[in-house]
């Protein structure tokens, strides 16, 4: 492991040379990988999404960092991630993930087993020197693992600023687990689960990166970079300030970095290749989008608020404006996580499990998530919209979603 972090640009559109490129310049696989090693690729599949939006780890990116692991001769090579929490239990899935990414078809044409980690067999981990999570289940394969690559895309993050290679091994934890974390603190749960299962290298996907509230087309940021790392810390430094955030705000890498007796700072790096400085752009968070595409709409997130009520949210939020209803969200206060003291004006929407039993609420929608259709009903029930005019808007802006998708994956 160094503090040697590589940045490449595409050429002509060749993921595989700038993958190539940007991993023979952090240093190779060679001293990682060895014909007794079993090998997880762990690309971010985090739900099923277009190719090249930004939100999931595309398939050349994956298909080129698998060759040259397989070029490594190892004993074994499997290809695995598990959706977020909510997913896997009806509704979209992880191999929904995998087809929309390519990389179902991928593993097909590099003959490599690939594995829904929400779906495998988990065993309970003591945490050494835990910050909030004493002890962590996490699935089978991603222990029996001896190296680990972690390709995360380059993405912005609702709670933790950004989500890179270190956040990516969230997808190691069964889905109660995921959501287990963002109870006790997601940044310091990250802390302990990377102390169990650290990634050996990374390879962020910065062909293209998301910010704000990851809507596509919308929040999609064309980047065409790759950037690689045997130190997943370092390289997730590199990718924040790609995004123009500053690594002190991300507070897991301060966290790790301390743990490790490192800083989580681009002067403690050697930056090789394309330098941060010309290649930098602003990346929204997800509030700042949020505040301008839905001005009337007040949230107050709790300390336990996760990203499952969140994308929910904003998914059902995105509908009834499209479906013509946005006057009819004025003054419309929503609530996730287990906030207590939330200012409220207006009508008052409590999310999930969390938020449950909150005083003041005008509704309470159930579920840890709670479904997207039942969030629907209640939102519109409270401001007085037709819940079967935005049922429709979603399911024909899905169907259009899935099509694209499909076109672009024959392509
Ligand atoms: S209720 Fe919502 S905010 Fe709370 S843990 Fe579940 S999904 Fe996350």
């Amino acid at each position: 492991m160094t503090n040697r972090v590589a940045i490449t640009r595409l050429s002509a559109g060749d993921v595989e040379k700038a993958v190539r490129e940007a991993v023979a310049l952090a240093g190779g696989f060679d001293e990682l990988i060895s014909g007794a090693s079993r090998v997880l690729v762990k690309p971010n599949q985090c739900k099923p999404s277009p190719r090249h939006s930004g939100c999931q780890a595309d398939g050349d990116v994956v298909e080129a960092v698998t060759k040259l692991v397989l070029e490594r001769n190892p004993k074994s090579v499997v290809i695995g991630d598990g959706a977020i929490a909510g997913y896997d239990f009806g509704g979209f899935s992880t191999q929904e993930s995998f087809d929309t990414s390519g990389v179902t078809d991928v593993a097909a044409r590099l003959g490599v087993e690939l594995r829904n980690l929400n779906a495998d067999q988990s065993v309970e981990v003591k945490v050494p020197g835990a910050l909030v999570m004493d002890s962590v289940r996490i699935a089978k394969t991603v222990l029996d693992s001896d190296v680990i690559i972690s390709i995360p895309v380059l993405k912005t993050h609702i709670r933790t600023h950004a989500t890179l290679s270190l956040k990516n091994m969230k997808g190691a934890m069964p889905g109660a687990e995921k959501r287990k974390s963002h109870r006790l603190g997601l940044d310091q749960a990250i802390v302990d689960l990377c102390s169990v299962v650290r990634p050996h290298y990374a390879v962020i996907d910065a062909t293209v990166g998301m910010q704000g509230l990851w809507q596509y087309p919308d929040d999609t940021r064309e980047m065409g970079l790759i950037v690689a790392g045997s130190d997943a810390l370092y390289a997730d430094v590199v990718g924040a300030a790609l995004m123009g955030i500053d690594p002190a705000r991300i507070m897991h890498l301060q966290y790790l970095a301390e743990k490790e007796g490192k800083k989580a700072v681009l002067d403690a790096i050697e930056v090789v290749g394309e330098s941060v400085e010309k290649n930098a752009k602003h990346f929204l968070m997800g509030f700042e989008v949020f505040q301008s595409r839905y001005p009337d709409v007040h949230i107050v997130q709790g300390e336990s608020a996760c990203s499952g009520c969140t994308n929910e949210l904003v998914s059902a939020i995105t509908y009834m404006k499209q479906a013509g209803f946005e006057d009819k969200m004025k003054d419309l206060t929503v609530v996730i996580g287990n906030a207590s003291d939330i200012g409220a004006r207006g009508k008052v929407v409590a999310l999930g499990k969390c938020a449950a039993g909150l005083e003041g609420a005008d509704a309470h929608v159930p579920g840890c998530p709670p479904k997207e259709d039942a969030m629907i009903r209640t939102l519109c029930e409270v401001c007085e919209a037709d819940a079967d005019v935005v049922m429709a808007t979603m399911a024909k802006a899905r169907k259009k979603l899935w099509d694209d998708s499909s076109s672009a994956l024959k392509q």
